[in-house]
């Protein structure tokens, strides 16, 4: 039996290790001239290989796009088996993240490429299409010629990176095959702002908050709410849990949205007021601009004490209550008014491809075509940040590259 995997992302890469346990002959064909580019850039360089929370319906739970149709694909390889399948050593981080101990992702792109034994892997060649003959797979043509194959798995991800290769290719090629492709979009995204939202984060460009909580709006209703990292950009916000939260937003209309940013978490209002306090009497002499130091970072002083519409040079001492009040309102409650997306080139992944309901979720072989097998971000499935689409890749690739005929 010969099986062609194209596309040698995590996902390739596991359908073509595992469909050489089956002892099949295995052909990898890659556009790039390297493998798992993308993979090498993942996690800031660093590559959060997968989350290790223990049960399938925890990983489940964090993949808000047709997450259920994974459930027998994480049966099949979970988090411990691309762990032991890598053989590298892993460390844990906050939130169940699991990173290699030396911080490198090309680390886990070398342990993946050293599993591909007796895998034939062409390189800088482009699969075009999917030979098929009475509903059945003959081949694959490229731009280096036609290679006959009983077995096909389409591995080509998304469209965000392109540099990477991600270039979205699959789409067409499954579509050209009757597959239904749900509509691509952005997520796990930044988020823009215009008009004043936007004049106060090009202020704040490049500022991280640590420990932070965000509340989303949209026409009122709470929609997200998340505590972590973020941070403002020339365009907008961005950071883990802004991420993280256009998962969920990718999903609404985002009609008159917008997000609150609780600078203070830590501290109630009361709490907070009384550390104003504090300080305030600390530098009574001093003017506002130079009393919030202990507070807040340096940066967001000015835009705090802008949007209160207190006079910056006012002494501390001549503060009235209902100042202070606005002061610690805004600590509590930064609002900015949410516009959209960046676009999905930026896009950490790809919401939407080949629609589930056209896919066997045990095998992941296709409805339609018999031979045709689909794996990873190609699929119309997209997960929270935390590892959980990579192990998405994994799965499916390795489910993808179990069945002989
Ligand atoms: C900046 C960034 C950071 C990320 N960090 C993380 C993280 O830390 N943890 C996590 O879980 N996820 C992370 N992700 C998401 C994760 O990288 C993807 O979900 C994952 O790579 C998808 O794997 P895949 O194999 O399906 O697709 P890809 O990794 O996109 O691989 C597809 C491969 O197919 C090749 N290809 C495309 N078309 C053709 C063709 N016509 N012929 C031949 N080959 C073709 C491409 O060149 C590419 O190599 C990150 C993504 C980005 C962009």
């Amino acid at each position: 039996m010969k099986t062609i995997i194209i596309g040698g992302g995590p996902a390739g890469m596991l359908a073509a290790i595992s469909a050489k346990k089956q002892k099949n002959e295995v052909i990898l064909l890659e556009k790039m001239h390297q493998l798992g580019k993308k993979l090498s850039i993942t996690g800031k360089g660093r590559c959060n290989i997968t989350s290790s929370l223990e049960t399938t319906q925890e990983f489940i739970d964090n993949i808000p796009g047709n997450g259920r149709f994974l459930y027998s694909a994480l049966k099949n390889f979970d988090n411990d088996d691309i762990i032991e399948l890598l053989g590298i050593p892993v460390k844990e981080e906050r939130g169940h993240r699991i990173f290699p101990k030396s911080d490198k992702a090309s680390d886990v792109v070398e342990a993946l490429k050293n599993k591909l034994d007796g895998v034939r892997v062409i390189t800088d060649i482009k699969a075009e299409e999917i030979i098929v003959n009475n509903g059945k797979v003959e081949g694959v043509k490229t731009d280096k010629g036609i290679f006959k194959a009983d077995k096909v798995v389409l591995a080509t991800g998304g469209k965000s990176y392109p540099q990477t290769g991600s270039t979205g290719d699959g789409y067409k090629i499954a579509k050209q095959l009757g597959h239904t492709i749900i509509e691509t979009k952005p997520s796990l995204i930044a988020m823009t702002m215009e008009n004043e939202s936007l004049k106060y984060c090009t202020e704040l460009q490049g500022l991280s908050l640590r420990n932070v909580r965000i509340t989303i709006y949209e026409s009122n209703t709470k929609v997200y709410e998340d505590f972590g990292e973020m941070i403002f950009t020339n365009f907008g916000i961005s950071g883990p849990i802004v991420l993280s939260a256009s998962a969920h937003l990718v999903r609404t209309k985002l009609r008159n949205a917008k997000i609150e940013i609780d600078l203070k978490p830590a501290l109630s209002e009361q709490k907070l007021n009384d550390r104003v306090l504090r300080d305030f009497e600390k530098y009574k002499n001093k003017e506002l601009k130079n009393s919030l130091n202990d507070l807040l970072p340096r940066k967001i002083i000015p835009v705090i004490i802008e949007r209160s519409r207190i006079d910056q040079n006012k002494k501390v001492n001549e503060i009235t209550k209902q100042e202070r009040q606005k002061i610690i309102k805004l600590l509590k409650c930064f609002e900015l008014e949410i516009k959209g997306f960046r676009p999905i080139k930026e896009a950490i992944i790809t919401r939407g491809g080949v629609s589930t309901k056209e896919i066997n979720p045990k095998t992941m072989e296709s409805k339609l075509v018999k031979g045709l097998f689909f794996a990873g971000e190609i699929i119309d499935v997209d997960a929270y940040t935390g590892g959980f689409n990579l192990q998405i890749a994994y799965s499916t690739g390795f489910t993808a590259g179990l069945k002989q005929e």
